[in-house]
């Protein structure tokens, strides 16, 4: 595209950490990570499901390991993933060794789980040497007291991000007296208030990386707008090395949400299809709404970046389309065909998709 200088983000500089063969902090680009949802002791679906997240544009991929069949798989897998992977322990700090010992890039232990200080320290000695990087991640249930018959939070009269950075200080002492600083950390609230309240105190105290998400966010329709809420706030202020939206359900979706974020925010470049599509109104001259999606299934295999307008009239459209790469203003049964703002032709209705796509290849 063609477009003026826009302003940028500055970003907060954080202490670079590898994680595999990635950087996270430093000025690397903002990550996008997604976690599987299969078992990952069926080796054969956990590595299906990577390969889709992989080629949809994630940088990393989180796995569980409640077990000790799901480490077992995890040497595997960690061999034929195309990107490093994270094994998300709890409980049982024996899965996090095993796990360091598969081969994982990252682990993430949960302070509210894995309590035990010779624990901790066993698991950075064997982090330390295997040159694994290790994510402390609190959210809201890692601040609650637990007992057989109930369930509550630790101190009602304190905010809930004051309490989750607080147990992080406390965790992190250990690191500390350890000297192990290959550390990404994490906060998260499924309230948007609460997230951001908590990241802008951690990017206050600490240089690590942080690792964005919101909790229990929901579908992707309340899920894309609370981390949107709440992600975009603190990316747009320079907080934030890596991300991860998360929803209910299949995790693809995740993966293009998050990049479609860092896209809007111009944090990481462009690729694929930026669809610029009429929001319709009684103007409208032809039903645009198949056409977008037949638009949108013809790029899906497109890697370079193309704008494509679809607009509903000859009213608003071409102005609204000028800054697009190609345009399509409808009429009625036909539609004028534009290329940079450069009027090329009319087409019909039925050859719209058609001349779209190959004015798009002929853009180089
Ligand atoms: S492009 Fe035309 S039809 Fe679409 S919203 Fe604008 S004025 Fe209405």
């Amino acid at each position: 595209m063609n477009r003026m200088k826009l302003p940028e983000i500055k970003r907060r500089i954080s202490r670079p950490v590898k994680v595999g063969r990635l950087t996270m902090g430093g000025r690397s680009p903002v990550s996008v990570q997604s976690m599987a949802n299969t078992q990952t002791s069926d080796v054969k679906a956990t590595l299906a499901q990577i390969n889709a997240l992989a080629e949809a544009g994630a940088d990393l991929i989180r796995l569980a390991v409640p077990t000790r069949d799901d480490t077992a798989a995890l040497k595997q897998i960690v061999r034929r993933s195309p990107v490093p992977l994270i094994a998300d322990v709890h409980f049982h700090f024996d899965r996090a060794l095993e796990a360091i010992d598969a081969g994982a890039a990252k682990i993430r232990l949960n302070p509210g789980n894995i309590r035990d200080r010779v624990q901790v320290r066993r698991v950075i000695a064997a982090a330390r040497s295997a040159g694994v990087a290790i994510r402390v991640g609190v959210n809201e249930g890692s601040i609650v007291e637990r007992s057989d018959s109930a369930i509550r939070r630790r101190d009602m009269s304190r905010r809930l991000d004051e309490l989750m950075v607080e147990k992080l200080d406390e965790y992190l002492k250990i690191f500390r007296q350890e000297n192990f600083h290959d550390l990404v950390l994490s906060a998260k609230s499924r309230d948007a208030f609460t997230t951001i309240a908590a990241y802008r105190a951690l990017a206050k105290r600490y240089d690590y990386p942080l690792h964005l998400g919101v909790t229990h966010a929901g579908t992707p329709q309340t899920g894309t707008v609370r981390s949107a809420a709440a992600l975009g706030t603190l990316l747009a202020e320079g907080i934030g090395d890596t991300i991860r939206i998360s929803f209910a359900g299949d995790p693809l979706p995740e993966v293009r949400a998050g990049l479609e974020l860092l896209w809007s925010l111009r944090l990481r470049r462009r690729r694929g299809l930026e669809l610029i599509a009429c929001p319709t109104c009684g103007r409208l001259q032809m039903d645009v709404a198949p056409i977008i999606e037949a638009v949108q299934r013809a790029f899906a295999g497109m890697t370079r970046h193309v704008t494509v307008a679809v607009m509903g009239c000859v009213v608003n459209g071409p102005g609204e389309a000028a800054d697009a790469d190609i345009a399509v203003c409808a009429g009625k049964g036909k539609a004028i065909l534009y290329r940079r703002g450069k009027k090329l032709r009319v087409v019909p209705q039925d050859k719209i998709v058609q001349a779209v796509l190959a004015e798009a290849k002929r853009l180089g």
